[in-house]
């Protein structure tokens, strides 16, 4: 294999080791988890902290003075001040705390498109993004009288970026790009489409849902306006994520959810609200999930992104060329620049037969269009097998996968 060795520094059984979930079987077989761009599984100190947050300080945020409430905010707040540190924003107050990406691009949509669109605008995305970057502004389109137009990418998954340049015309209101998609693996130039989108005076919004498991994020570097990103792919518990956005968007955008938590004063007359970002948090938040996030977060600083990346690029490309010498496989997706997703179709079988045979296997893949229709339109196929995998996995799991892979390859020909 030309793929070199990754830093020996990796103990990769102790690592896998920290998360209980793997060491499970699965139809009598162990479990081969390469389903990690869907969701990641959790470390043992992601959990605790969830089962501490229960056993020890549950109570309700910013409503109580006993000492339960103070924990209980202070979990809340800590990991604000995580994840303000995880993707290196200016200020804690620039991160909105979501149940994910879904939820934060909703709000950029409502709170932040929708008052400023009129007839004849646009929003310009691509052709590789996942509906949540793409249904919301389809939504605000449709209320405002605006378009949604998409830049298209080539055969290799890469996003033509010169086209995506030509389209932000001085129609375009809104640019909105995924940092990786979650089909194809691919890396885009964000900091070169916010430099472009800079020079028009055109906010960017990028979905960061399948970077920020993979590598450092610094939205201050990255130039861009909007960084959503979700959780429950980043170690973190379901239902915790996090819209990134600059001071003075925040600052402008009414709120989206009314409710409880998010007023200064509330009267018939008239109600007022909270300053940002607490404004666009109604309601109970995930209290426990985001002392969970904490706990993520720590878990990838004691591992360092440095080693992260280089084990899993190592995985990629030994993953990669072993599928390459599967008979009658075909890769979608080869840009230059990739984390480590890996869609493919195999000739004569359903994505959706091999998924349920490997899952007999003991192997987890996902199979589908994967939120991405324009995406399989393109490519003209109504659905990919898709195997994404993250730090914990190993070149044994790779081989057991090729190896069922060619078992039922056998049993569909
Ligand atoms: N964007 C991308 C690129 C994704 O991969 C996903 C999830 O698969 C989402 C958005 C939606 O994330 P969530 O369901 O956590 O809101």
């Amino acid at each position: 294999m030309n793929a070199p060795a990754a830093a020996t520094v990796f103990d990769i059984q102790r690592i896998r080791a920290d998360f209980p979930l793997l060491a499970r079987t699965v139809h009598g077989k162990p479990l081969v988890y390469l389903d990690n761009a869907n969701t990641s599984q959790k470390p043992a100190s992601v959990i605790e902290a969830v089962d501490e947050h229960y056993r020890r300080h549950n109570a309700n945020v910013a409503r109580a003075v006993h000492q339960l409430g103070e924990e209980a905010t202070a979990a809340y707040e800590g990991a604000r001040d995580s994840l303000a540190g995880f993707v290196n924003a200016a200020s804690r107050n620039e991160l909105v705390l979501t149940s994910g990406t879904t939820q934060s691009i909703n709000l950029v949509a409502y709170s932040y498109a929708l008052p400023r669109l009129k007839e004849g605008d646009a929003i310009l995305t691509t052709t590789m993004e996942h509906h949540a970057n793409i249904v919301p502004w389809q939504l605000v389109a449709a209320r405002s009288g605006a378009t949604v137009k998409a830049a298209p990418i080539d055969e290799r998954g890469e996003l033509i970026v010169e086209r995506f340049v030509e389209l932000l015309t001085p129609e375009v209101k809104l640019a909105c790009v995924a940092h990786v998609s979650n089909v194809l693996g691919t890396v885009n130039p964000v900091r070169e489409i916010a430099r472009e989108c800079r020079r028009r005076g055109i906010p960017l919004l990028v979905d960061g849902s399948q970077a920020v498991p993979h590598r450092p994020v610094d939205v201050q570097a990255l130039g861009c306006d909007f960084y959503a990103f979700t959780g429950h792919k980043m170690l973190s518990p379901t239902g915790t994520g996090a819209l990134w956005a600059k001071r003075e968007h925040l600052e402008s955008m009414p709120p989206f959810f009314g409710g409880g938590e998010m007023i200064r004063e509330v009267s018939f007359d008239g109600t007022t609200f909270a300053e940002a970002p607490h404004k666009f948090e109604a309601g109970t938040p995930n209290i426990a999930g985001f002392a969970g996030v904490t706990a993520a977060i720590d878990y990838y600083r004691s591992l360092g992104f440095e080693a992260i990346r280089a084990w899993e690029q190592n995985l990629l490309a030994y993953a990669t060329e072993r599928l390459r010498d599967v008979p009658g496989l075909r890769i979608i997706g080869e840009a230059a620049h990739k984390e480590p997703v890996i869609s493919f179709l195999l000739e004569g079988a359903q994505a959706t037969d091999l998924a349920t045979l490997l899952d007999l296997e003991g192997v987890a893949v996902r199979s589908g269009h994967h939120c991405a229709h324009p995406l399989m339109q393109f490519y003209g196929v109504p659905a990919t097998l898709r195997a994404s995998l993250a730090f914990y996995n190993t070149r044994e799991e790779i081989d057991a996968f090729v190896v069922a892979l060619l078992k039922v390859r056998k049993l569909l020909m």
